[in-house]
Parts: C-alpha cells; structure tokens; sequence
C-alpha cells in the first residue's frame, strides 16, 4: 500500500473527514483492521485565511511548499491539498516536492466527465467561484461550461464557508439557503453542481437536492485510496 500524503488544516473539519474517509476506504477494500498508510502536515488555518483575505498568494505558497515538502520527507508517495482554494498556488507546490500532485479539479473533472455532463455549476469560497485557477482547468482540461451563482449568492456561499462550516457550525438556515442556490443553478442550465469546497458536504447532501452533487471531498478520497492500492 501507498503512504498518502495531506496536506491539511484547512480547515481541519475537512481535514478529519479526509482522515475518515480514507481509512474507510482502505477498510472497505482490505478489511479486518486495515487502514489507510497516511502522512499529515496540518497548518494553522487563521494564519491562511489572513493571508488569503489579504491577498497575499506569494506568502501561502512558500507555507505550503514548505509544508509539502515536509510530508514527502514523512513519507508520502503521492500528495493532497485537502482544500480547493488552496489549489491557486498548487503550481508552487508541485514544484517544491518531487512525489505526484492529486490535483482535486482533475479528480473531480475525470469523475464528472464519465457522466457525460456538460453544464455544471461550482459552489465554493469567492476565489474558488471567480479566479480562473480551478474553474479554467474544468473548462481547459475537460470542456465543461461552468456556471457560478450570481454576486450576492457567491457572497453568501463565500461567508457560509468561512464564518460557519469552517468553525463546525452546521445550521438549518444556511442549508437551505444554500439549497436555494443550487437550485438557480439548475433553472440556469446546470445538470449538476460541483461542491467545489471541502467543507460544503458537512451541509449540503445529495439526500437534500434532485440535482446531481458531486462531492470533491469524497470524490479526491476515492480516488486516493484507488491510487494507494493500485496494484494490490
Ligand atoms: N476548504 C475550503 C476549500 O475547499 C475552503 C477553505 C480554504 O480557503 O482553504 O476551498
């Protein structure tokens, strides 16, 4: 089995499910008291949350670099960044290790692809919706249109992240605005909508919606755990 290599933190309520789910997965696929071979650095997510309101890219990417490069030493045979936004200096990061980058936009993409659909709409923090980093690979690499919520509703969603999901705060209120949401997504064309952030699956559900979810969280995990066991 592969050592999984996290990058974490960010916040660490995504984190833990990543942890979660891929001891799951590896259980599900070797079972008895099988888990998953993992090397975790695990930064402080206020200093990266100033930065990033800061906008301060240059100062995030040698963190991260430096933190990457800290769980190949630990061993890792591949790497996560558990966070999409975070995937805007993935550049840098790659270039600080020498494992293989798990990169979440073409891990989702390829899943999305299988499906045929075309349309999609992507829920995530402000970066993720409106820089082109992630939403350029979707249509560079895979040729999705991507649609984002309208101004107000990326703010919502934006603050939602930060201010509740981030801190553990799951409400009634937030989910169904966030339903809403995703719902004009899908009067505007979407046949399916990215949760393009770690942590929106800790509110938002397929059991919620009709329209088709795809989970970056669980779908990066999935694909980890497939890359871990290959050739097993
Ligand atoms: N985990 C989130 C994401 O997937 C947001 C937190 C962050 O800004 O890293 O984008």
């Amino acid at each position: 089995m592969k050592t999984i290599g996290l990058l974490g933190g960010m916040s660490w309520e995504s984190t833990s499910t990543y942890y979660h789910q891929l001891n799951k997965g590896v259980k599900q696929q070797l079972g008895g008291l099988h888990s998953a071979k993992i090397a975790l650095i695990s930064v402080d997510f206020s200093e990266i949350e100033t930065l990033q309101h800061a906008g301060d890219w240059k100062a995030m990417a040698v963190i991260l670099a430096d933190a990457a490069s800290k769980v190949e030493r630990a061993g890792a045979d591949f790497l996560l960044i558990c966070t999409n936004t975070m995937h805007k200096v993935a550049p840098e990061i790659e270039s600080a290790i020498s494992i293989p980058l798990l990169h979440l936009a073409d891990a989702t993409g390829q899943r999305l692809h299988a499906t045929g659909i075309q349309r999609v709409g992507l829920l995530g923090t402000r970066f993720t919706m409106e820089q082109d980093f992630y939403k350029q690979r979707l249509v560079d690499n895979f040729g999705f249109d991507v649609l984002v919520p309208e101004s107000m509703e990326r703010e919502l969603v934006h603050e939602v992240i930060y201010e509740e999901l981030c801190q553990g705060k799951i409400t009634e209120s937030s989910r169904k605005r966030y339903l809403e949401v995703i719902q004009n997504l899908g009067n505007r064309g979407a046949k399916a909508v990215i949760l393009g952030c770690t942590e929106i699956a800790l509110l938002v559900q397929q059991q919620h919606t009709d329209l088709p979810l795809f989970d970056t969280t669980t779908i990066h995990c999935e694909e980890a755990v497939r890359l871990a066991l290959a050739g097993q």
